[in-house]
């Protein structure tokens, strides 16, 4: 069996979620767990995150796998309704709706359906992605309100665009702006993401939205999860399957691009950009062999990587190769490759066996 393997650690999830608490006392935690749970597992993270008070999902599909696997919490589609075959989708799941554009309400205006939907109103107070301009706030609200198919309860929520530069201008005015347009306004308050719990403690209103933080993943500048008390949820490993000797000047892996400086050996470990390891993590991108340090060498293609062993000489063929999660931070992997972690765990992919421990 190919020995490439991501291992979710349904303990961190669950450590996370508390330390999530513990950051945010007063706030009720709506797990994100879009794009299969940020890579760990949709289905996996949802059992080991039931003590969230919620989910957050990209689609009313994750929704209905949410519901299949057994989760009885609030689960929030954060894009909303697309189309009116939608509301009964979200009426037959008891999904809640964010509902964020005027075609939205036009299709809750046009439902006949009695049964009144959950929806969360967004506005968009600087991000510039999803959302309604501040200033309609109170005219939104008040048409959603008087709409037979809305439940009367609205949720209000905006989502920061920078919240991970801590003392940035733009999270005070995005704060401030939010404040100001929903101030009378009933309903509960969300405002913060994983960097909002983390920089933005006046920010966390009625409901924080953790994602990151929850899967041990830091988008803070040179800052990882552990720095703010959180585990890394997954650790993707293999083996090495071949150790061979290089000499001097001769060059390594596609288009011949790393060259030994020295006599030396070079380990190959199952893995490559075909299991979602990032085929632009650059030399010198760190992995763990043995648990020991070493530098990915040569480009890394499908199925394979290779690795200067000059530092681990007592490498032999079978030991165990960490590329990151325990012990080597994925966002240290992210710097390498010019990437976020977030996009690193999304992107293993089905071929990569999942194992829980
Ligand atoms: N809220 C919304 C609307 C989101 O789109 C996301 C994810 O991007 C989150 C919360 C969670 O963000 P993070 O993973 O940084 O905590």
């Amino acid at each position: 069996m190919r020995a490439t393997c991501a291992t979710i650690h349904l303990g961190a999830l669950r450590e996370n979620l508390r330390r999530v608490r513990e950051l945010a006392p007063g706030a009720k935690v709506m797990a994100v767990v879009k794009a299969d749970g940020y890579g760990h597992g949709l289905e996996r993270v949802a059992r080991a995150l039931e003590g969230a008070d919620a989910f957050g999902v990209a689609s009313i599909a994750d929704g209905q796998r949410l519901r299949a696997a057994g989760a009885s919490q609030r689960v929030v589609v954060l894009s909303g309704p697309d189309e009116a075959g939608d509301l009964a989708e979200l009426r037959r799941l008891k999904l809640d709706a964010v509902i964020h554009h005027e075609t939205q309400i036009e299709l809750l205006a046009a439902d006949a359906d009695p049964r009144p939907l959950r929806v969360w109103l967004k506005l968009d107070t600087g991000m510039h992605r999803l959302g309604f301009a501040p200033e309609r706030a109170r005219d939104v609200h008040a048409r959603l309100r008087a709409l037979p198919s809305v439940d009367r309860d609205i949720s209000l929520m905006t989502h920061f665009a920078n919240s991970d530069v801590f003392d940035d201008a733009l999270t005070t005015h995005q704060i401030e702006r939010f404040e100001r347009s929903v101030s009378g306004l009933d309903g509960e308050r969300s405002l913060s993401n994983s960097a909002g719990i983390l920089g933005w403690p006046e920010a966390q209103g009625q409901w924080v939205r953790a994602g990151g933080a929850l899967y041990g993943i830091s988008v803070v500048a040179g800052k990882i999860g552990a720095d703010f008390g959180f585990r890394p949820a997954m650790t993707l490993s293999t083996r090495l399957i071949a150790i061979n000797r290089v000499r001097r000047g001769e060059r390594v892996g596609y288009a011949a691009t790393w060259e030994a400086p020295e006599d030396m050996a070079v380990g190959v470990a199952a893995i490559g950009y075909g299991d979602g390891y990032p085929r632009h993590a650059d030399f010198g991108t760190p992995v763990l062999v043995a648990g020991t340090r070493a530098s990915l060498i040569g480009r890394v293609s499908m199925d394979l990587v290779t690795v200067d062993l000059r530092e681990v000489p007592s490498a032999k063929i079978g030991d165990p190769v960490v590329l990151w999660g325990r012990g080597l931070a994925v966002e240290e992997i992210a710097e390498h490759a010019d990437t976020i972690g977030y996009e690193l765990t999304c992107g293993v992919t089905r071929r990569v066996r999942f194992v829980e421990d």
